[in-house]
């Protein structure tokens, strides 16, 4: 049985992938804002390196692998939260836990993206790559140029920015070469308190018009087998992959982009 790291375990998917690898007898180290193992605002440099020593405390120093589902919504108001959880709250703590990760030498990482990250036209490049060059003020600047459009852009550009780290990162030697697979989970619309949230502000009926070829929305649960699944043997041979559960939205925006 194994060890695991799990943000976000307070609520969600996060929550559903830590109730599925303990159901499974793995060890899970919960690490929210609230209601878990390590309490840590992972939104300030030292609520996530708090997160980073406790987490690793708690491990004994080796993981067998992390789930990264810490995050926030597309939220008016909120895009400098949402670049330093959904951005610096991810790569931050992987590269803290890299040694404990690399300890376990067999391990995996699941990384939560989003469909948002190809589904939402006109996201600036700029705000990505300021986020990825460790510039979370600019990059939020230029996601928010448009006002009406910083939410889903600062969101999107934060997903985007996971997602391309992971892939770069899965590949390089300290990483792929330590036998730690990264992966990323790319949800659609999923039944959570985040989702119910859009569903009672404004957003709403953006939310409720995307198209979801299957219909509805996501249970989050299933999501939590998808997490138990990339984190079990049957992913050894997986690495920078983005795995898509969406209801088919993905497909239906861009079914010949492959
Ligand atoms: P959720 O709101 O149910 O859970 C998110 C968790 O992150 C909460 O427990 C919250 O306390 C924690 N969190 C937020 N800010 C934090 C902070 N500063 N420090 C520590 N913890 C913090 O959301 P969810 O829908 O389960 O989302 C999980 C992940 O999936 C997120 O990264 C989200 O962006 C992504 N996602 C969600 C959807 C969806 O439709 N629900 C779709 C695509 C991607």
């Amino acid at each position: 049985m194994g060890v695991y790291a799990v943000t976000g375990s307070a609520s969600g998917m996060g929550k559903a992938s830590a109730e599925r690898l303990l159901a499974a007898g793995h060890t899970v180290i919960g690490v929210d804002i609230r209601d878990a193992d390590v309490v840590a605002d992972l939104s300030t440099p030292q609520g996530r390196s708090d997160a980073i020593r406790e987490t690793l405390a708690l491990a004994g120093g080796a993981l067998d692998g992390a789930v990264l589902a810490a995050g926030l919504g597309p939220t008016p108001g909120k895009e400098a939260l949402i670049a330093q959880v959904n951005v610096r709250g991810v790569i931050d703590l992987l590269v803290g836990w890299r040694p404990a990760l690399a300890a376990s030498g067999n391990s995996k990482v699941v990384v939560f993206g989003s469909n948002s990250t190809t589904t939402t036209p006109g996201v600036p490049n700029s705000a990505v790559k300021a986020f990825l060059a460790g510039d979370m003020d600019k990059g939020v600047a230029r996601a928010t140029r448009i006002a009406k459009s910083g939410p889903p852009f600062t969101y999107a550009a934060s997903k985007i920015a996971v997602t391309r780290w992971v892939r770069r990162t899965a590949v390089a030697p300290e990483w792929a070469g330590s036998g730690i697979r990264l992966n990323v989970l790319a949800p659609g619309a999923i039944s959570t308190p985040l989702l119910d949230a859009q569903l009672d502000s404004p957003l709403k009926r953006a939310v409720e018009s995307f198209p979801v070829p299957l219909g509805g929305f996501g249970d989050a649960a299933q999501i939590g087998q998808w997490v138990e699944f990339m984190l079990s043997p049957a992913a050894d041979f997986m690495a920078g992959s983005v795995v898509v559960v969406d209801g088919g939205t993905e497909a239906y925006f861009r079914p010949d982009d492959w």
